[in-house]
């Protein structure tokens, strides 16, 4: 992610929705259809924080991976392949665009367990890393490793439930190009996001959706999640609901702005988002962006924190009718 407070720039920016609408969209039809019928409360998954860790410090062990960059390709091919192993069957978007002019080539990792309920819940992260010509060897443990890793152990356990998931369909994504070039403008940054976005409003499908979580930097071992303060109030009365019944709450606040993050485009399309991010991490934050950022900073505890938070997010939403849109 970037800095992302409304002082700094317009938090919700239209002008990346219109930059997103002249995409070229390559549509494919979801293996995830719908299946009407009523989904029962069911207990979320256990959330194993090791596996998020360890995926986690194998993803960073792979180098710095920019959006365009061979990096960035072999990190969508390491993705593709957990998926495999975690029984999906994952489709790779790719496309090419120019954001601050220079042509590149970016793709998302798209994945879903299809749910016996109404509706979809979309859980993501992005995976590229930011470009810092002062370190060239950055490879981004919290800020993307922590959050893929986070997000395939996510996938691996929701489809090992017993009895399988029976809440709304589940579709995960991994996205590439969140970090800016140059700066956040209607072509550069949240490139991703904005590309799925305007697939679910081309396609029509974005009331179809319960909600969307994003993870972004969670693995820091002295975390606090640091809520953008214009989260959706229900969606975030229910967070700190769910928080405070792991005894968790200490650990969730609000940021105290808005973030231009991978969410916004999703808000944007009137899906409840809610971002999971600590934007603190290290002393003033200083590690984000910085040859600092690496997985001696991470704890598996802080991972399945985050994570358990999300599942049972999911599984509370399973449980409750899906207002009116
Ligand atoms: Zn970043």
């Amino acid at each position: 992610m970037d800095m992302k407070t409304p002082a700094a720039r317009p938090p919700w920016s239209r002008a990346i929705l219109r930059g997103a609408a002249g995409l070229t969209l390559l549509l494919t039809v979801s293996a995830c259809g719908l299946r009407p019928a009523h989904a029962p409360a069911i207990p979320p998954p256990a959330v194993d924080g090791a596996n998020a860790l360890r995926l986690a410090t194998a993803f960073t062990a792979l180098g710095p991976r920019p959006a365009g960059s061979p990096g960035a390709q072999q990190a969508a091919v390491w993705i593709t392949a957990r998926c495999r192993e975690y029984g999906y069957v994952p489709e790779v978007d790719t496309w090419t665009e120019a954001p601050a002019g220079t042509a590149l080539t970016f793709r998302n990792v798209l994945a879903c367990l299809p749910g016996r309920a109404p509706g979809r819940i979309l859980i993501a992260s992005h995976y590229d890393t930011k470009l810092l010509p002062e370190a060239p060897g950055f490879a981004g443990a919290n800020d993307s490793a922590s959050s893929t890793g986070l997000l395939l152990e996510l996938m691996r356990a929701f489809a090992r439930l017993q009895p399988a998931w029976a809440g709304p369909t589940l579709e995960f994504a991994f996205f590439d190009g969140e970090e800016c070039l140059d700066h956040y403008s209607a072509t550069d940054g949240l490139r991703g996001s904005s590309r799925l976005a305007a697939r679910l409003r081309t396609t029509g499908t974005a009331k179809e959706y319960r909600a969307m979580i994003l993870l972004d930097m969670v693995g820091d071992r002295d975390l606090k999640l640091t809520l953008p303060v214009d989260t959706e109030p229900g969606l975030a009365r229910r967070l700190l609901r769910l928080a405070e019944r792991r005894n968790w709450d200490s650990h969730v606040g609000f940021h105290s702005g808005a973030m231009l993050d991978d969410h916004i485009p999703f808000q944007e399309l009137g899906i409840p988002a809610v971002d999971l991010i600590d934007f603190a991490y290290g002393p003033d934050n200083s590690w984000w962006h910085t040859a600092e950022d690496t997985t001696d900073k991470l704890s598996a505890a802080s991972l399945a924190g985050v994570g358990q938070l999300a599942a049972d997010l999911a599984a509370d939403l399973a449980a409750t009718p899906a207002p009116a849109r």
